[in-house]
């Protein structure tokens, strides 16, 4: 019944430049939840770096042979992205995290599994690093889930920024539904209302854009007329979370108001679904959130709702309306009314 934590004491080790947001600061809160947890008896352990071959399903071998030849080397990717000498390594690590999440709830050791990472992933492209991000961790963790055989994987991801690189990676397969909860409009651009997949793909990327200070209401409006339906319809063998913590309100990148109660509830939200669709596989991966004291606190409220059995989510109260997160919806309805019941 219990969670399983993944995580390495090595993810420090990748080095941002000072003032960078994304700093090894963040592998220590991290240490300190999972040194917490294990003390009460939940499941960690290290990964192992992923192959070549598990990114090359969603990277471009050019681009994996790119990066590899950062090792010993600190240097710029783009204008947000660096690696230090261990950063190849490193992103490895996090890859091989997701990855051995999928393989502990699919072998059915563990019905929930939480990979605690860093870098974060879901800005990655196919052939290019690009806000924080060098590998796509929770898309290498989808592809993988595919290869062992899941048909059908749902990918949900609530961090404040929109997941382009997971997008583009999935948005012309039928078998990976993407939804994407996020910030608009913000970085990195992408993440429309009406971004709801190509070819054979339509129908299955589902984008809830929301205006920045959105609230728990807000949150709690999309997930009921949108990202639970939509799931129970999709019906899939697993659900995978981009488990990024920059919507808290104390977020120093994130404009949205959301507590750490809220982390909470939409992982039980997902739990619920997970329990009706595929016994309750649910396997989540660190993305995003800066605050560090924020970012201890949802990451231990989201171990507490994966551990142990599922529970009626319990949405905390802002006592402010949902006006955001109806806009949302009226939004998005038009573009999946073709596909969605809703
Ligand atoms: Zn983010």
């Amino acid at each position: 019944m219990s969670v399983i934590l993944i995580h390495s004491d090595r993810f420090a080790e990748h080095q941002t430049p000072p003032g960078h947001p994304e700093r090894p600061e963040r592998a220590d809160v991290m240490d300190a939840v999972v040194n917490r947890w294990r003390k009460h008896g939940v499941d960690v352990v290290a990964p192992r770096e992923a192959t070549r071959e598990q990114l090359a399903r969603v990277h471009d071998p050019d681009y994996i042979r790119r990066i590899s030849e950062t090792i010993g080397r600190a240097k710029a990717l783009d204008p947000d992205t660096y690696t230090s000498p261990e950063s190849y390594e490193i992103a490895l690590l996090a890859a091989g995290a997701a990855i051995d999440g999928v393989e502990r709830v699919m072998g059915g050791s563990h019905t929930t599994a939480f990979a605690l990472v860093r870098p974060p992933g879901h800005h990655a492209e196919r052939d290019r690093a690009m806000g924080f991000c060098l590998f796509n961790n929770i898309a290498v963790a989808a592809a993988h889930a595919r290869a062992q055989g899941a048909g059908k994987v749902a990918i949900v991801d609530y961090d404040v920024h929109h997941g382009n690189g997971t997008q583009h990676m999935f948005e012309t397969d039928p078998h990976v539904l993407y939804i994407s909860i996020h910030q608009s409009p913000y970085y990195p651009g992408t993440g429309a209302a009406d971004e709801t997949g190509r070819d054979r793909g339509q129908g299955f990327t589902i984008n809830l854009p929301l205006e920045v200070g959105a609230v728990a209401e807000d949150y709690q409006r999309v997930f009921a007329d949108v990202v639970v339906p939509v799931l129970k319809q999709f019906e899939p063998d697993l659900i995978l979370v981009s488990a990024g913590f920059d919507a808290h309100e104390r977020d120093p990148l994130g404009g949205m108001r959301l507590t750490t109660d809220a982390f909470a509830a939409m992982t039980m939200e997902l739990r619920a679904v997970a329990e009706e669709c595929c016994r309750g596989r649910l396997v989540a991966v660190t993305e995003g959130g800066y605050d560090l004291q924020a970012f201890a606190a949802s990451l231990d409220a989201v171990i507490e709702a994966m551990n142990g059995p599922a529970a009626a989510p319990r949405w905390p109260s802002s006592g402010m309306e949902s006006r955001r997160g109806r806009a949302c919806v009226a939004a998005v309805r038009p573009a999946l009314a073709a596909h969605w019941t809703l």
